[in-house]
């Protein structure tokens, strides 16, 4: 029997918050307040106590929120930045946005997490900050990265974009780092109705720069201390995220069952590989990630049989066109491109049944057997 599995469904997650979202938009829409009101203001305290932080400030999207985090250290021009070689674009851009350097730093193969034993060595007197990034929403390794960072005095800004809820040891992403940033673009585990993101931090003093930062500079209007931004997360996408924000944990657990589900039923399968969890780690699995030497063939047979899937990420940074200028070549960082033409990431998606679970684990067996 042939079934049909999206790759991504806005399905249940629609249906589970609807009558909130719908009030959600009247509220904001009689409230005559369209810009910074009281919902940024509500989300920033639920998310900032979600996380476990003092601060949470709202922004227009990750990329911003990454960006505005580096600014608010004083990082720029002359300054290096570690990053994992393997990351989404976002990453990297916010580092050239500020004018300092992207230093790339392989990731484990198990874990597509950097690797904190190489990132000593990429260290330099101009590095200034260490940006981990908790991949597929699983966390990294942060106490050994925090045990660099401390040895040479760098500030560590987390990626958390992925890994909303994610924990390490009991504690939360997003509260390691001395301010991090996270988005809330729709797809993600927290995902607003557009474009938005935040930063955690426990210092005020960063959360008041990044208050004025994402506001033209300025604290109060028409007075501009410094060369700001339009960074606003909308009011309207804080008031869905207030509701968002308590189904949260709920669409969390459901995919980390879809996940147990494929480890399961994939782990005796020969020819795929699963990413390992690091102990003391609990991932969100924003993405269910397999390695497999045939993976575009694996992907097509799978799509023949109505299962979508995707590539995270089929280019790293460094290869990048836009990257050009870097001067880097294939075979610089060999760990990220073969993870590059390896990783295929399966369907997880709150809602998804385990009929459709077991569909695509069965089909991937069927591929390996023909
Ligand atoms: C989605 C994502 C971002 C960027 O978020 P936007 O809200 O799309 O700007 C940054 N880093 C990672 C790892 C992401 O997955």
């Amino acid at each position: 029997m042939k079934l049909e599995v999206p790759f991504f469904s806005f399905d249940y997650r629609n249906e589970t918050i609807r009558e909130e979202a719908i009030k959600s938009f009247i509220d904001f829409f009689d409230s005559k307040w369209y810009v910074l009101g009281k919902s940024t203001e509500k989300f920033e305290q639920a998310y900032a106590k979600y996380s476990n932080t003092n601060y949470c400030v709202g922004l227009s999207s990750g990329l911003d929120a990454l960006h505005m985090a580096l600014l608010a250290l004083g990082i720029g021009e002359g300054d290096e930045v570690i990053v994992p070689s393997n990351t989404y674009i976002a990453t990297v851009l916010s580092v050239t946005y500020t004018g300092a350097k992207p230093v790339f730093v392989e990731p484990r193969m198990e874990t597509a997490n950097i690797d904190p034993t190489k990132i000593r060595q990429a260290i330099t007197p101009r590095t200034k900050c260490i940006m981990p990034v908790h991949l597929y929403g699983q966390p990294c390794e942060m106490v050994e990265i925090m045990k660099v960072a401390k040895e040479f005095d760098l500030h560590v800004v987390e990626d958390n974009a992925q890994a909303h809820g994610a924990t390490l040891h009991g504690q939360i992403t997003g509260s390691f780092g001395i301010v991090n940033a996270t988005s809330f673009y729709p797809t993600k585990n927290l995902g607003a109705l557009g474009e938005a993101g935040a930063v955690t931090t426990n210092e005020e003093e960063l959360a008041d720069k990044i208050k004025s930062l994402r506001n033209y500079g300025s604290h109060q209007r028409y007075y501009n201390d410094v060369i700001g931004f339009n960074n606003r997360i909308d009011e309207f996408e804080a008031a869905y995220l207030c509701e968002a924000l308590k189904h949260m944990d709920k669409w969390t657990t459901g995919r980390i069952k879809i996940a147990h589900r494929y480890v399961k039923g994939l782990s005796k399968v020969n020819g795929v590989t699963l990413m390992d969890i690091v102990d003391g780690a609990e991932s969100v699995y924003h993405l269910f990630v397999v390695r497999c030497a045939e993976r575009d063939q694996l992907r097509e047979f799978l799509a023949e049989r109505g299962i979508g899937t995707q590539i995270h990420y089929p280019v790293p940074p460094h290869l990048q066109k836009a990257y050009k200028h870097l001067g880097f070549v294939k075979g610089d960082y060999p760990i990220a491109e073969r993870l590059a033409s390896e990783s295929l990431s399966l369907p997880v998606w709150p809602g998804m049944s385990n009929e459709q679970v077991d569909y695509v684990i069965d089909n991937i067996e069927a591929y390996f057997k023909r």
